[in-house]
């Protein structure tokens, strides 16, 4: 029988232009990694950075099925080096599945390995726990609860509502475990504030502010579950912009601010503009007519597919099409039963939501798929996509982009194999290099520099 590295030194060799530590790096995405007891984290008393949940499990195992994993988090994410494919530096999330082929565990040296297949294949370096997250707030809640941060250090994720209001199977997004993650966590007596309260974020960033001296942190994001009411009284443009006007009034400028939320009326995402994000991100999913009817029910009921991808159009006029960076769920679209049959059309499929939105300027981008096992697809589809689709989504990607003349996104780092943090998927890690020069994306993005709070304004 073939065995994980058969597969992907296949694809390595089927595929040379796409970097090594991408193929890596897709795999442990799409099918997770097991920890051994030594290379867990110790919660928030260790040195390493623990995993945090920030929006969904991102597991392959419900929390009661991890064993020692569940009690001692795993670490948010690792950074792969070396081994017999020379990894350049590729920082993974981390996606916890006992009966993967990968394995992080101490070497018979006492150094942490990556194993695949029983054979080490890369050194593994774990996040050291950040200075922030040994400070609590005022109330006694952890940064790592209110203000976690990911893509080693970059990025702070701030769900700030931790449901959705699409709620059960015929609104729920089908790949989508927000909702069960939320309930796993109440129920092990897990700290996880269902809306985060304005002055709890600000709190916890004033934290990171202070302690991040490095100044790792360079952007956050607002996101969590769509609001098709109201929240706090609420709706949605009003209810996440609450949260960016706050921070630009405090830390004007200090990071590059974001929203993942529904593509909106443009009155709303002028709405958004006005509160002070930069980046838009109203994700179109899946790009299939059908498949998004049928993988985003709730979606579909209330706006619709095509008005949908209409409002991500208009939003460009408010944002400019480079800060519009819709995303898409990669794998998906080759979920059993509904989904496609073979690589080929799935590619071919998703190459032409590439076109649609490539060839106006706006660069999607995409997370790997990761079947959660309480979802309707996860529960199917235990294994996710085929390895090769991911590869190849990679080699189209980076075509269309080219194609169009676009670069990579904006506020997400330095792109190229051994310079990217994201770690939710490897597209950039297969893009070329190119320093992300903070004052151009700053330029672009119309974002004052960063430094002191203007006089006038509170410490
Ligand atoms: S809109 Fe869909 S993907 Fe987003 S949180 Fe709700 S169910 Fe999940």
């Amino acid at each position: 029988m073939r065995s994980r590295t058969d597969l992907v030194e296949d694809l390595m060799q089927r595929f040379p232009h796409v970097p090594r530590e991408a193929v890596i790096k897709e795999d442990l995405l799409r099918g997770g990694l097991a920890f051994d007891d030594s290379a867990l984290s110790d919660n928030e008393d260790g040195e390493v950075k623990p995993k945090s949940y920030f929006i969904f499990s991102f597991d392959h195992r419900t929390l009661p099925e991890l064993g020692t994993a569940a009690l001692r988090r795993p670490p948010e994410e690792i950074v792969l080096t070396g081994g017999p494919y020379e990894l350049r530096r590729t920082v993974v999330s981390v996606r916890v599945n006992p009966d993967s082929p990968y394995q992080v565990r101490a070497d018979e040296d006492g150094a942490l390995r990556l194993f695949l297949d029983g054979r080490p294949i890369a050194d593994v370096g774990l996040p050291p726990m950040p200075e922030y997250y040994r400070h609590k707030l005022s109330g006694g809640k952890s940064v790592m609860e209110i203000a976690p941060t990911i893509q080693w250090g970059y990025l702070i994720y701030l769900t700030v509502f931790r449901v959705c209001q699409y709620f059960g199977a015929k609104e729920e997004c089908q790949y989508c475990d927000i909702n069960h993650n939320w309930r796993q966590h109440k129920a092990a007596g897990r700290p996880y504030t269902g809306v985060k309260p304005v002055d709890e974020v600000l709190e916890a960033m004033e934290i990171i502010d202070r302690y991040d001296t490095s100044g790792m942190s360079k952007a956050y994001t607002l996101t969590g579950g769509s609001v098709t009411s109201k929240v706090d009284g609420l709706a949605e443009a009003d209810f996440y912009g609450r949260y960016a006007e706050a921070i630009e009034q405090r830390f004007p400028g200090r990071w590059i601010g974001k929203v993942v939320a529904q593509a909106l009326p443009k009155a709303d995402v002028q709405r958004f503009r006005d509160y002070g994000i930069r980046i838009y991100h109203p994700n179109f999913e899946v790009w299939d007519k059908r498949l998004f009817e049928l993988f985003c029910p709730g979606k579909e009921r209330y706006v619709g597919r095509a008005e949908w991808h209409r409002r991500i159009l208009d939003s460009a006029e408010v944002f400019g099409p480079r800060n519009v960076i819709p995303n898409f769920v990669a794998g998906v679209e080759m979920a059993k039963p509904f989904g496609f049959d073979t690589v080929d059309e799935a590619i071919a499929s998703t190459t032409e939501g590439l076109e649609y939105f490539m060839s106006r300027g706006i660069t999607p981008r995409f997370t790997t798929w990761c079947p959660e096992p309480t979802t309707p697809l996860g529960s199917t589809n235990p294994q996710g996509a085929p390895l090769e689709y991911h590869i190849r989504l990679l080699e189209a990607y980076r075509a269309t982009m080219d194609a169009h003349g676009l670069s990579s996104p904006p506020g997400y780092g330095p792109p190229g194999a051994g310079n990217a943090v994201f770690s939710v998927s490897s597209f950039m890690d297969s893009l070329p290099p190119a320093e992300e020069s903070e004052p151009e994306a700053r330029a672009a993005l119309s974002v004052p520099p960063a430094g002191p709070a203007p006089a006038g304004e509170p410490a």
